[in-house]
């Protein structure tokens, strides 16, 4: 079989699964008990925050451990809640729908929301950002990487636009989900408040993720008092060990699965473009190659319903997604390309391709053989 759906989640290092077995057995006490087995798992999670720490290059306390990306953005955006009973929130209109719901929460509580669209590029403008800042804006947040285009954000050039019109009290989020392990990127230089990470989209295991925050600040949630008190409860340690493990190889091989990212690309943009009525998502993804990360491509084979196409690779052993993984049994059209503007009909036969470290040049060969196959008999079912 070939696995494509690496945006969703990324296949485990094994030796992320070997670290998360060993810490789950040898460090088995609780980091915040007194004894010896406590201290110990309290000296790794230590280690683990400050390796973490200076790989993202930041500063460990910087670093919240929590469940996931899910988890760092609700934080993150809810956290407002604590800070003023009314205000102004500009959210881009592509989050994931960890980001995206949070903020209809808060239009429904009484928070005046902006959702700022993309341009037809799937790229949110800093100056669109920017024109909407007010004076009781409290919160601003914007995605490094899409999950479903791959398209990368301004993010610097928004944060100092949003800085530029009003300095005081403005809160800037990022959801860097999408980016971590894939790109180089700097928190610190982005300059932002807050940002998410999530373990399972770089080889990680599921349920360790990281909540950025540049400083300490209230949130919803009370408890113990761990994680300096932003999120409370029980460390998940060996997770977290798995995810250090995680980082440090995909930090190593970055560069070079980059660029096996990018072959791999082109070779399914150049099958692709052979098979007449295929349509990127979006169109620019074929030419502006920096702007979007190379492991994930969208596109569609109107008039072929994206979940058909996605049940017929499937049961031939090619596994893509159809519009966000996450919420694609919603079935509905995808948010975020209804926000670019994509018509309907383009966006219902909408798949999602994505690629990751195991990913080799034969399992493109014969993804795109059988869809050369195919697709032409698909689509003249589906007319
Ligand atoms: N943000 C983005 C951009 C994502 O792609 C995802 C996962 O699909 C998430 C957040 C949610 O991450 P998690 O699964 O860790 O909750």
């Amino acid at each position: 079989s070939v696995y494509l759906d690496w945006a969703a989640t990324a296949i485990p290092y094994k030796e992320a699964i070997e670290e998360q077995t060993r810490v789950c057995s040898d460090f088995f006490g609780n980091p915040s008990s007194l004894h010896e087995p406590g201290r110990a798992a309290r000296r790794l999670l230590d280690s683990c925050r400050s390796d973490i720490a200076s790989m993202l290059s930041v500063r460990p306390e910087q670093l919240v451990f929590c469940s996931g990306a899910t988890e760092a953005n609700n934080i993150a955006l809810l956290s407002v809640l604590t800070r003023r009973k009314r205000g102004h929130v500009i959210v881009s209109a592509i989050e994931h729908s960890s980001g995206y719901e949070p903020a209809l929460l808060l239009s429904s509580m009484g928070y005046d929301v902006d959702f700022i669209r993309p341009d037809a590029s799937g790229i949110i403008s800093p100056v669109d950002i920017a024109n909407r800042v007010r004076e009781d804006t409290v919160l601003v947040s914007v995605m490094l990487v899409n999950n479903e285009t791959g398209a990368i954000q301004p993010v610097r050039e928004i944060v100092q636009a949003v800085r530029t019109v009003q300095r005081r009290n403005i809160h800037v989020h990022c959801d860097v989900v999408q980016a971590s392990g894939k790109i180089a990127f700097n928190l610190t230089e982005l300059g932002v408040d807050s940002a998410s990470i999530s373990a399972h989209k770089f080889g990680g295991v599921r349920g360790a993720g990281i909540m950025f925050a540049a400083r300490q600040w209230d949130v919803l949630i009370r408890g113990g008092g761990q994680e300096q008190a932003m999120r409370p409860g029980t460390e998940n340690v060996a997770a977290v060990a798995a995810m250090r493990r995680a980082l440090e190889i995909s930090e190593k091989e970055r560069e070079k699965n980059s660029e096996h990212a990018i072959r791999l690309k082109k070779e399914l943009i150049d099958g692709i473009s052979n098979i007449k009525g295929a349509e990127f998502l979006p169109v620019e993804v074929t030419k502006k190659e920096k702007q979007y990360i190379p492991h994930i491509l969208s596109v569609s084979f109107p008039p072929v319903p994206g979940e058909v196409l996605q049940r017929v690779l499937s049961d031939a052993g090619f596994y893509v997604s159809t519009g966000s993984a996450c919420s694609s049994r919603a079935r509905r059209n995808s948010r975020v390309m209804d926000a670019m503007g994509i018509s309907d009909r383009i966006s219902f036969s909408a798949i999602r391709i994505s690629t990751g470290y195991l990913t080799t040049e034969a399992d493109i060969t014969e993804f795109l053989r059988f869809i050369k196959r195919e697709i032409p008999l698909l689509m003249k079912i589906a007319r």
